[in-house]
């Protein structure tokens, strides 16, 4: 299973999919990619192979910021509907996760009473708490920072706002995840090797930082709000 996210000024299609091939071998039951353009969100995925992927995608779909993953999954059966990204109800927010959140069910019961969710996922918890919140008033960045604060349980998550093309919203625990520096872009990866095709200077993410990512710039973030600054490094891995 595998995150990959790009934001530049190339279309990201292509370079998500490359990604989620260099991640192949780490297993995989489903996989998908959301990116967003001037006409919003547009998502694809399939239960099966990049290739099953692949063969749906939309190419005449040209978008500068998008998501992938692929799914390993763990609560819920290998499906279209339980892979991801998942979208919250009201479409706004797309999300990827790798990991398993363990108060899945008790964050539903606590705030999502009244959500009807599509998928068997631990993960659509996550995305519907964003939208929740944001409804509730909070910017999308302290929308995602409320609900990573409530989460028990590994992740790596990748997030997009499609009200806000310029931004994927990063955050991770005890899952891998990188964001990979580059001079237009930058992307964000579980392994460097999938994004190698575009730049080898990567920054490490530690536990519970929050990471805003546009393509002029990666800020990170402790949960607090204060602003962590961390040199990159050069990954020496053979395409
Ligand atoms: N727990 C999530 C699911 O079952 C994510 C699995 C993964 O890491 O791919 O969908």
């Amino acid at each position: 299973c595998g995150i990959v996210g790009y934001i530049g000024t190339k279309d990201s299609k292509e370079i998500l999919l490359r990604g989620l091939e260099k991640l192949e071998y780490r297993g995989y039951d489903s996989a998908g990619i959301a990116v967003v353009n001037d006409e919003g969100l547009h998502l694809f995925k399939e239960k099966g192979r990049i290739a099953d992927l692949r063969a749906i995608v939309d190419e005449s779909v040209v978008a500068p910021t998008g998501i992938g993953h692929t799914r390993w999954a763990t609560h819920g059966v290998p499906s279209k509907e339980n892979a991801h990204p998942h979208q919250s109800t009201s479409g706004r927010f797309t999300l990827v996760h790798n990991g398993v959140i363990e108060n899945y069910s008790i964050l539903k019961r606590e705030y999502l009473q009244d959500v009807t969710f599509v998928s068997e996922t631990d993960t659509e918890v996550i995305v519907q708490l964003v939208d929740k919140f944001s409804q509730e008033g909070l910017a999308t960045e302290e929308a995602f920072s409320k609900t990573v604060a409530l989460l028990k349980g590994s992740y790596a998550l990748a997030l997009l706002d499609n009200e806000d093309k310029e931004t994927i919203y990063v955050a991770k625990n005890k899952s891998p995840l990188l964001v990979g520096l580059g001079d237009d872009f930058n992307v964000v990866a579980s392994d460097a090797m999938a994004m190698l095709q575009v730049t080898d200077q990567y920054v490490e993410l530690m536990d519970k930082e929050l990471v805003i990512v546009t393509k002029e710039a990666v800020t990170i973030k402790k949960l607090n709000g204060e602003v962590v600054e961390r040199a990159p490094y050069t990954a020496e891995l053979d395409a």
